[in-house]
Formats: C-alpha cells, sequence, structure tokens
C-alpha cells in the first residue's frame, strides 16, 4: 500500500500527524520532491493565471508525483476546521481543481472534512482516507491516529520551543525530541506572517529564513505559537476567526504586534489571495495603532528575487535605523546597531 503526499498546501503543517498516522497502518508515503522552476511551471500550465501560487504549486507536486508512477494521490477537501470557520474556495474545492486540470490516470484520495455544514468528526475524516485501501477497522484507525497526533505534538512542542522548522520535522519523523534555546543575541527581531505553504517552501519564500538570519534578524513565525497564544492576538486585535487560516496570520500577528520585544511585522502574502487581502487589510491598520513597523511582500511565479531582497533588506535597515535612534534617546550606555547587509546570496 502506497500513498502519495504531495509536499505542498497543509504537507508543512500536517505531515507529521499523517507520517505517523499511515505508517501505523503499514502504509508507505511516497513526498513528491521539492518545489524547483519546473514543479512551479508545470502547475502554473495548467490553471488559470489569477490563480494563486500555493495551488499552482500543488499542482506541479501532483504530477511529479504523477510521474513517479503514484497511483493514490492525498488531495483532502478542508472545508471546514471549526465550526463557522472555512477554508478559502480553492483550499475546499482542491480535489474538483485538480480532476480539471489534471487529465491523467490516477486515483484522487479526496476525503472531506467539513466541520460546519456536515458537522463531521476528525476519525470519519480518516476512515474515508483508509477506506481508499481496504482498512475500515475502527480500532485500528483509532490506534493509527494516536501514532500521529505523537509525531505531531512533538514537532508541535519543538517548534513552540523554538527549534527550527527543518529540524523540528526531521526530529519528529525519527521519533525523537529536542527543546532548544537559542543564546545567540540578535539586535533585531521581527514576526513573520504567513501561511506555512508560503514560508517554509523554500522556493515560494526564497529562503527568506535564511536571509533574515544572515541580517542578524531573529524571526518568529507562527509555528512558534500555541493556539492559545493565537487566540489571544486575535482578541488583541479585536477580531474574531472566520477564515481557517485565521488564526497563524490575524492571530500570530496580533500576538507579536503588542510583544515590545518584536521590532517589526513582515508578512508574505501570495498575489490573488482573497482572505489574505482581507486580513492583511485589518492587521495593517492595527499596526499603525501598535506603531509597529510593517512590510508586506506579495509573491507569485514572477517574484524577482532582486527585487525581494532589496524590500528586505531596506525594512530591516530601518528598523536598525529606529533602534539605533530609541537607543540614543533612551539608553545612558549607547550600543551601535548595525545591520549585517553587505551581500545576501541569490538561492539556487
Ligand atoms: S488562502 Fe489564499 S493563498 Fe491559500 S490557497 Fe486560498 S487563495 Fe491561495
Amino acid at each position: 500500500m502506497k500513498i502519495g503526499i504531495p509536499r505542498a498546501m497543509s504537507f508543512y503543517e500536517n505531515y507529521p500527524f499523517f507520517y505517523g498516522f499511515f505508517k501505523a497502518l503499514g502504509i508507505d508515503i511516497v513526498l513528491s520532491d521539492k518545489t524547483t522552476k519546473k514543479t512551479l511551471s508545470m502547475g502554473a500550465s495548467l490553471v488559470v493565471t489569477e490563480t494563486c501560487l500555493p495551488i499552482k504549486i500543488f499542482v506541479g507536486h501532483v504530477l511529479n508525483l504523477i510521474e513517479k508512477g503514484i497511483d493514490k494521490i492525498f488531495v483532502p477537501s478542508i472545508q471546514s476546521i471549526e465550526p463557522k470557520i472555512y477554508n478559502c474556495s480553492k483550499i475546499r474545492g482542491l480535489p474538483d481543481l485538480i480532476r480539471n486540470v489534471v487529465k491523467k490516470p490516477f486515483t484522487m484520495i479526496e476525503a472531506t472534512f467539513d466541520k460546519s455544514e456536515k458537522n463531521q468528526g476528525f476519525y470519519e475524516f480518516l476512515q474515508e482516507i483508509v477506506g481508499y485501501f481496504g482498512i475500515f477497522d475502527k480500532n485500528k484507525i483509532k490506534e493509527a491516529s494516536k501514532e500521529g497526533w505523537k509525531v505531531y505534538n512533538n514537532f508541535r512542542v519543538m517548534t513552540n520551543s523554538g527549534v527550527p522548522y527543518k529540524k523540528a520535522l526531521q526530529y519528529a519523523l525519527d521519533g525523537k525530541i529536542c527543546l532548544t534555546e537559542d543564546t545567540n543575541e540578535y539586535p533585531i527581531s521581527i514576526a513573520l506572517v504567513s501561511h506555512p505553504y508560503n514560508i517554509y517552501d523554500e522556493k515560494a519564500s526564497m529562503k527568506i529564513f535564511d536571509k533574515l538570519n544572515k541580517m542578524g534578524v531573529k524571526v518568529y513565525s507562527a509555528l512558534n505559537l500555541t493556539r492559545e497564544q493565537m487566540h489571544e492576538g486575535l482578541n488583541t486585535l479585536e477580531q474574531s476567526a472566520y477564515w481557517a487560516n485565521e488564526l497563524e496570520m490575524t492571530g500570530c500577528a496580533g500576538y507579536y504586534m503588542k510583544d515590545q520585544s518584536v521590532d517589526g511585522i513582515i508578512t508574505v502574502t501570495s498575489f490573488g489571495c482573497g482572505p489574505d487581502s482581507l486580513m492583511l487589510e485589518r492587521i495593517t491598520r492595527k499596526s499603525r495603532q501598535f506603531d509597529k513597523p510593517m512590510l508586506n511582500l506579495t509573491i507569485d511565479e514572477h517574484t524577482g528575487e532582486a527585487g525581494f531582497i532589496t524590500r528586505l533588506e531596506a525594512f530591516i535597515d530601518m528598523l536598525y535605523r529606529k533602534k539605533r535612534m530609541l537607543n540614543f534617546e533612551n539608553a545612558d550606555e549607547q550600543v551601535m546597531y548595525q545591520p549585517n547587509i553587505k551581500y545576501i546570496e541569490l538561492s539556487k
């Protein structure tokens, strides 16, 4: 038994769960290769131009799995994860979209998860998935889900403690756990507010974490926060959740907005994303109220890396200057905050 999982969309958050779950049921996982220029252009060539970048990337990953000869590919339809909290129409209709653009023979594992209209439970969703493999034993499925939660919880404990994404993922998949305390000193820290598929896909984000780290910037993201902290952030901005990914955007922005140790906020949004344009507008208004500098980077398949770097450098430079000025005004001991932006390599 083999299942193909596209390395895109909810993969970046949920893969640890499905790794533990499928492994416990004896189902082998085949992942698509990391996103490349080819993945992107193959995906983009099949959908209308207005489609957002993450969906184009997802289509490219499905094609990559078909090229690898995988005939069962996981394309769930995540409609709603909590009552009256919905995903965007592209995520909800992902199986329909794939069916209409990928005209190649394969079986799509298109289980639906809908907490609002169908009031479906998570186990029903899991049962629907493994039904494609002829597995119907409820106890077995429940036991396997416990294995999934184990891997997922270890992953989240590590990301919450500040372990970098790639390390946390690898450790969780290896069944290990590590907690780190970052003792490095960072003159500047920022919150990177975005969906995991925009910032942890190194091709889409043009390795933004590496670029910021090279500038001496400490980077926080939604994966460093618990759900409670993100709800706290939502309350801070006096917002309520409507979109399924509202917590990782508005909640995360709100939490770091009131955190005095965070110097600025960088949002990364995909061109053509409806929910992000609404959330971003509200976050931007509130950032003025909190006097928190903010930069929005919009990405699509035409985003040039040189321009991306220039905007990052200019923003970080401005944060350094702001900090320097505050330091001159307030401190007895004057520390010079100098940006380290001599040279940032273009990613390959
Ligand atoms: S939330 Fe935005 S970026 Fe994500 S799939 Fe929907 S439209 Fe695309």
